[in-house]
């Protein structure tokens, strides 16, 4: 089975464009940004999707919030405001079997999503 993509980024066998990196946990800009601000923020460790987080995650997971406070403050759009957004499976269109959150902002985004 091919490696997972997120995972070969992690390994640096893929170029990224990084915004900030911890022990833990990788923020990167989306190569097809969806906003003029579009950072995803991955764990190192490979988790597949949201449904496989388990209670042993606890404290990656506080800590992937810390970075998308972190990346917002970067990036200058926590005033303006911004949107993290998780897929999972078909109808939400994932297309990579690796946890990450999508931080999106530097405009103005519609709600409901489409
Ligand atoms: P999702 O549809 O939620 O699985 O999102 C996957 C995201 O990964 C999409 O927004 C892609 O544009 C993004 N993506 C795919 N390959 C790369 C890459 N090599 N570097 C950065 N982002 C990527």
């Amino acid at each position: 089975m091919s490696e997972c993509l997120f995972c070969k980024i992690v390994k640096g066998d893929i170029n990224l464009s990084k915004v900030m990196e911890t022990e833990n946990v990788l923020a990167f800009n989306d190569i097809n940004p969806q906003a003029p601000v579009h950072v995803l923020v991955i764990p190192k460790v490979h988790i597949s999707s949201i449904t496989k987080v388990q209670k042993e995650h606890s404290a990656l997971i506080s800590d992937m919030m810390q970075v998308i406070n972190e990346v917002a403050k970067k990036t200058g759009i926590v005033e303006s405001g911004f949107r993290v957004v998780v897929n999972h499976g078909e109808n939400a269109g994932q297309a990579v079997p690796h946890l990450h959150f999508h931080v999106l902002g530097g405009r103005k985004m519609t709600w409901p999503p489409g």
